[in-house]
């Protein structure tokens, strides 16, 4: 295999990688610097419901082909190959899932996946909220276990503003829904934006309490798909902290591992906040995640400007497709650097868009 590169958008494209594959089927899936890889994001679509502003273009973007979107069975099959390899949870994420007409089925076809121990892997999701008190019934029967939510402000106009969406209701709605439900912990997100929300951080945390869910707050990264992201603009951890400590008294919670958000109790407890600070506070050391895009490109991080291309494994007519798919994800892990370069000066943004990435 040889490195072509291929558009995406009309932006220089990602490079694909040259690859060898050497396949050792069931193996735990570490990297050079000593990772072992659990996590699973597999971005189901990159269409979406919304418009954020911090996330692509009122018009949206160039879409990927549909003819390149991964099927139900080659999902199935990569997430099986990949939960022998030790990947103990998937994440579903977008664009927005629930826009996939077989959602339910892809949550009950991975969910019925077991691991090397025996023990089903864990599915979760990451949703916009939009459809979910529809489908959240079925999708808790098929097998989805843990749920988040993004919710970036409580007020209409400011939703309408930045989803360039009048959809506010429907969210709050599925929220409501999912804290009627069984689902624990409920997680919900929030971009921090400077100017924007981060006069909401307290009420945002309210809200969740109010759900008997944990409000995150992220902040904003280098992943629009308009390339506009300014640093100067993005409302830091320390800010997030310096805002909500004025409110409660804040404890930070040991022990984080590999999770994304560092968390802190809330005048002791129960109830906590988490921020996930890629930017000011990377976690790059832990991180166990790696990620499917919607046409089949493996990720190695989030911020990865190479992907490994599974497309022509997944729809070739003859070879070995386990063995195949398990090199490519060790060539993947292979491939993956210490972290991201956000903070060095030579950082190249990705070029394709969050939603075409998944969360
Ligand atoms: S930036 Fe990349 S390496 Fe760092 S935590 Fe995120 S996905 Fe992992």
């Amino acid at each position: 295999m040889s490195a072509i590169p291929v558009s995406i958008g009309r932006r220089m494209p990602e490079a694909r990688a040259s690859a060898t594959l050497e396949a050792h089927p069931g193996a735990p899936l570490i990297d050079t610097h000593g990772r072992v890889h659990r996590d699973l994001r597999i971005s189901l679509t990159d269409r979406c419901s919304l418009r954020c502003t911090y996330c692509m273009p009122e018009q949206g973007n160039e879409w990927l082909a549909k003819t390149s979107i991964l099927t139900l069975d080659e999902i199935e099959l990569i997430a099986r190959t990949a939960a022998a390899d030790g990947i103990t949870t998937f994440r579903l994420t977008g664009g927005e899932p629930l826009l996939r007409t077989d959602i339910v089925e892809i949550v009950r076809r991975l969910a019925a996946i077991k691991g090397p121990d025996g023990r089903p892997v864990q599915i979760a999701m990451t949703t916009n909220g939009i459809r979910l008190r529809e489908v959240l019934p079925v999708l808790v029967d098929a097998g989805l276990g843990r749920l988040n939510i993004s919710i970036d402000t409580l007020r209409r106009d400011r939703f309408h503003e930045l989803t360039r969406r009048d959809r506010l209701d429907d969210v709050l709605d599925g929220i409501a829904a999912a804290a009627a439900s069984d689902l624990r912990p409920l997680k919900l997100n929030a971009v921090a934006m400077r100017d924007v929300n981060d006069d909401e951080l307290v009420d945002l945390v309210e809200f969740a309490i109010e759900h008997d869910a944990q409000m995150r707050f992220i902040e904003q990264m280098p992943l629009d798909a308009g390339h506009t992201w300014d640093r100067s603009r993005m409302v830091t951890q320390d800010e997030i902290l310096g805002t909500l400590g004025r409110r409660w008294e804040l404890t930070p919670v040991a022990g984080r591992g590999g999770a994304p958000a560092a968390q802190w109790l809330l005048d002791g407890g129960p109830h906590a906040v988490g921020v996930i600070a890629s930017v000011t506070a990377p976690f790059c050391g832990d991180c166990d995640r790696l990620r499917l895009t919607a046409d089949g490109q493996l990720r190695n991080c989030l911020f990865s400007t190479t992907e490994y291309d599974l497309l022509p494994i997944m729809r070739a007519t003859a070879g070995e497709r386990e063995r195949e798919i398990d090199g490519m994800l060790r060539a993947c892990v292979r491939g993956k650097l210490p972290g991201h370069a956000i903070n060095d000066p030579a950082f190249l943004q990705p070029a394709r868009g969050m939603n075409a990435i998944g969360g």
